[in-house]
């Protein structure tokens, strides 16, 4: 495991063995925007994910980021912080 990557069962710096149980809230339904990864322009520097407050952005298999939305509030934080501008705040259909 690099630097800043997440394994699935880490969350809030703390490991759990089921974070649907154990740590991570449902969020979710919280949001209005949902973040939207451009992986052409994403470098994998995972400065989103060490800014995510909800712990929702871990790295993928490729080493890029990805979010899992059950535990996206869509507070935009990681698409502020990006450096390179990868991640778009869209509007979620239905
Ligand atoms: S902060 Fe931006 S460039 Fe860095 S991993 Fe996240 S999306 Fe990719
Ligand atoms: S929008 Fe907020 S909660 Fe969702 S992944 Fe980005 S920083 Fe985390």
């Amino acid at each position: 495991m690099g630097l800043f990557t997440y394994s699935e069962s880490m969350i809030k710096g703390f490991a759990v063995s089921d974070r649907t149980k154990r740590g991570g809230q449902y969020v979710g339904a919280w949001r209005i925007l949902a973040p939207e990864i451009d992986y052409e322009r994403c470098t994998g520097c995972m400065l989103c994910a060490m800014y995510c407050p909800e712990a929702a952005i871990m790295a993928g298999e490729t080493g890029k980021p990805k979010i899992d939305l059950r535990f996206c509030k869509g507070c935009g934080v990681c698409s502020n912080e990006c450096p390179v501008k990868a991640i778009e705040m869209v509007k979620e259909e239905g």
